[in-house]
């Protein structure tokens, strides 16, 4: 009786236990969504990483993808690391289309410009998505 609290020792403090790597780690302010990037499969803040959505192509025939550094664009999204390395390993895997639930080819000459060239600029209003 009572002595369930026995139970509730604290861990040992400053023992790394390595096992536990791969969970939830560097949240720094708390509420940081975390996304896999479809590149390099690399979990990060989905602050870090760039949305992608699909789009149909005007003549219907392929599926456009556009960034959406906002994060507003309706859609089903993907997340990308904003690096054109991370989108090669996405078409190689073909991670891209699976992701966004597209059969077919998809367009990704816009994706390309975005990262090479960030012609769209950054964000100056910051990240705008808050906890959900
Ligand atoms: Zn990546």
């Amino acid at each position: 009786m009572g002595r369930d609290r026995a139970h509730r020792l604290p861990r040992h403090v400053g023992t790394v236990d390595s096992s536990v790597v791969g969970g939830v780690e560097a949240v720094h302010s708390g509420c940081v969504p975390i996304r896999t990037c479809i590149g390099c499969r690399q979990r990060a803040a989905k602050t870090d990483l760039l949305r992608l959505v699909v789009r149909a192509d005007d003549d219907g025939r392929s599926a456009r993808v556009v960034p959406d550094p906002r994060g507003r664009m309706p859609g089903r999204g993907a997340y990308l690391h904003p690096d054109p390395a991370c989108l090669e390993q996405a078409l190689r895997r073909r991670s891209l289309p699976r992701a966004l639930r597209v059969s077919g080819p998809v367009e990704t000459s816009g994706v390309r410009r975005y990262l090479e060239g960030e012609e769209y600029g950054p964000d100056p209003s910051g990240p705008t998505t808050g906890c959900q």
